[in-house]
């Protein structure tokens, strides 16, 4: 009898700890797949971290549902992309989760105001698509841009919760050294797609293009953001002749309808890329994502030439 008493104070014990860890635990919002691994690794297993929407979703467009919003409300750090990718929904999680602590920061952390932006327009001049109206905001397919937000994420996560400072540092530091002879590896790896003329459905991988010298010759969307039109993708034909564009790119939710039928008129081929953490098998992790884009480009680009034949 003494025993099983002595086991259920341990046990309300080890229950009293867990809850109290639990309600230390920092609350992390993320908006995307990427900023949900960069933050899981950063903040560590302990950290409670909630993601808005999953890899096969495009951010562009997403609903502000209740269940976002009380995740918002609950939340200590909202870490997004921002550059405009979630002006249809963010604001509305922000304004009703009415959560003081996220509202800035350093309780707000926005990735594309991090690092230098591609293709920002001059003036704000929405005639080039409303959705990339201040640059493209798509900045989690460039590694050394990672590496930027993850230290400025390691900052405000010690702004926030100084009392875990030397874990947030210890773990940083660790990606920092893995991710940096990851990148090594992936630019040797990628060599041979350097100058490659490409496609692309959607300015979805305007910074891995960036970072790997791949050419972008075209996109199948007349402007960000707007569905091919027949017009366009047929003007696309000779596009693809006179730039010898070899690679068509697209994710699952552009779908392949615009891509096929440019292969089936030209010589590129179409690759479907997973665009985030988790968008196919081969993509559970950052790693993984960057691994699998590039073995998927030089595949499909020396299968492509070895056939000359597209499907
Ligand atoms: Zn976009």
């Amino acid at each position: 009898m003494k025993s099983i008493r002595y086991a259920l104070r341990i046990f309300s014990l080890a229950c009293f700890v867990a809850i109290s860890q639990q309600a230390l635990a920092i609350n992390i919002f993320t908006c995307e797949p990427e900023w949900h691994a960069l933050a899981t690794e950063i903040a560590g297993s302990e950290a409670n971290v909630y993601v808005a929407t999953s890899a096969n979703q495009d951010p562009h467009h997403v609903q502000a549902r209740p269940s976002l919003i009380s995740a918002v409300r609950r939340a200590d750090l909202v870490f997004c992309t921002g550059g405009g990718l979630e002006s249809g929904w963010l604001p509305v999680l922000l304004s009703k989760g009415s959560n003081p602590k996220v509202q800035r920061a350093p309780g707000l952390l926005l990735a594309a105001e991090q690092v230098a932006l591609l293709e920002k327009p001059v003036l704000l001049d929405r005639a080039e698509g409303d959705i990339h109206a201040s640059g493209n905001p798509h900045v989690h397919l460039d590694p050394r841009r990672i590496l930027i937000i993850a230290e400025k994420l390691k900052d405000r996560l010690i702004e926030i919760d100084a009392k875990d400072a030397n874990g947030y540092q210890k773990r940083f530091d660790a990606f920092h050294q893995r991710w940096q002879k990851n990148i090594q590896h992936w630019e040797q790896q990628a060599a041979p797609l350097r100058n490659t003329p490409v496609i692309v459905h959607h300015r979805s991988w305007s910074y891995l293009l960036d970072w790997l010298g791949i050419r972008q010759v075209g996109e199948l969307e007349p402007k960000p953001g707007i569905p091919p039109t027949p017009a366009h993708l047929a003007s696309l034909i000779s596009t693809t002749q006179t730039e010898h564009a070899q690679l068509i790119l697209f994710t699952r939710y552009n779908g392949d309808k615009a891509a096929k039928w440019l292969t089936q008129r030209s010589d590129a081929c179409a690759v479907e890329l997973p665009f985030t953490v988790g968008g196919d098998d081969d993509s559970a992790s950052l790693d993984e994502l960057f691994s699998r884009l590039i073995d998927a480009l030089v595949t499909t680009q020396t299968n492509c030439k070895k056939s000359g034949a597209h499907d």
